[in-house]
């Protein structure tokens, strides 16, 4: 049987370690700040804003809400962009997306200074990564190295399996395993043999965004299984893209949903406001 990773105590412990961080740097006159800008009223952005908000309180980093009607004009949220990019007082910049069909996100995405950019989804941040250069990194695929890390979990040498290419999830994802020194292999919608890849696999991280596709027959005894995927089946209950309950007696670790990788998004996030705020004080 599995053991089970627990996302929500890893997250509480980066944020307390990050809290106590905060209050050290506040001692010596040193604060941080984030602009959270929504864009409309989506009632699954306005939720993960709220989150953001709050993990920052905790914290104690200041956070600047910017709600924008769905009217608001690229041409505005540029402007707002480029006011926050030269305020010293701004560490992070976070513009939740999706973005209205009005407003091309790449080019939101762009405008943020890569100093501030606290999702890590800027060219150059996402480059970094690419070429082993410090920048911040996409806080979800951050948060499972840190997972795997505080896991005690090998990665040197292993064989990792991602599922799924996006540019939030699987594309960083690969590039943090290749940095562990893992071997890996990325695998999306057109991959032949997905369960023989899958099933070679020593770490199989799945991020597809299909409820309880992965079953026992793509795991290979032993394995450990990141399940990135959040949904919410026919009956209201929360799950991600493995079955769990297939999957728990093989795996040696795996995460559940909830509380496996969703709790260490936000903390992740939090991380890389500390480091900003401490980068623009060097
Ligand atoms: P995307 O939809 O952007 O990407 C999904 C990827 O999976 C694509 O690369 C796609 O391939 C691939 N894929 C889809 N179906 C299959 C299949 N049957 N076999 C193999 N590959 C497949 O999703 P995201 O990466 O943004 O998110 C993935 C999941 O993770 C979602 O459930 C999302 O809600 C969740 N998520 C959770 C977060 C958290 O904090 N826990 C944060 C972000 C996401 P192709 O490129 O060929 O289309």
């Amino acid at each position: 049987m599995a053991i089970r990773i627990d996302g929500k105590q890893i997250s509480t412990d980066i944020k307390e370690e990050l809290k106590a961080e905060v209050a050290a740097l506040k001692a010596a006159g040193k604060s941080c700040c984030l602009a959270v800008i929504q864009v409309g009223n989506d009632p699954a952005s306005s939720v993960y804003v709220n989150n953001k908000k709050k993990a920052c309180a905790y914290i104690g980093i200041e956070s600047l809400a910017y709600e924008l009607g769905e009217e608001t004009t690229e041409a505005e949220l540029l402007e707002l962009i480029d006011k926050l990019n030269r305020d010293g007082k701004v560490h992070g910049i976070l513009c939740q997306l999706p973005l209205p069909p009005h407003i091309d996100e790449d080019k939101i995405i762009q405008a943020i200074s890569p100093k501030k950019d606290v999702d890590g989804f800027h060219p150059q941040s996402v480059g970094a990564l690419t070429i082993g250069q410090p920048g911040f990194v996409s806080c979800t695929p951050a948060g499972i190295i840190q997972l795997l890390r505080r896991s005690k979990i090998e990665t040197e040498g292993k064989h990792c399996v991602v599922v799924g290419r996006s540019n939030i999830v699987g594309k960083p994802m690969a590039l943090l395993m290749l940095r562990e020194n893992a071997t890996v292999t990325i695998c999306h919608s057109r991959t032949k043999n997905l369960k023989e890849i899958c099933r070679s696999a020593d770490i199989l991280i799945v991020a597809i965004g299909k409820p309880r596709y992965i079953g026992a027959d793509y795991v290979k005894e032993g394995a450990v299984v990141i399940d990135v995927g959040i949904h919410r089946d026919e009956n209201n209950k929360l799950c991600g893209d493995v079955k769990f309950d297939e999957v728990e007696p093989l795996a040696s670790y795996i995460t559940p949903v909830p509380g496996g990788v969703g709790p260490m998004t936000i903390a992740m996030l939090m991380h890389n406001c500390v480091e900003a705020m401490k980068d623009s004080c060097l």
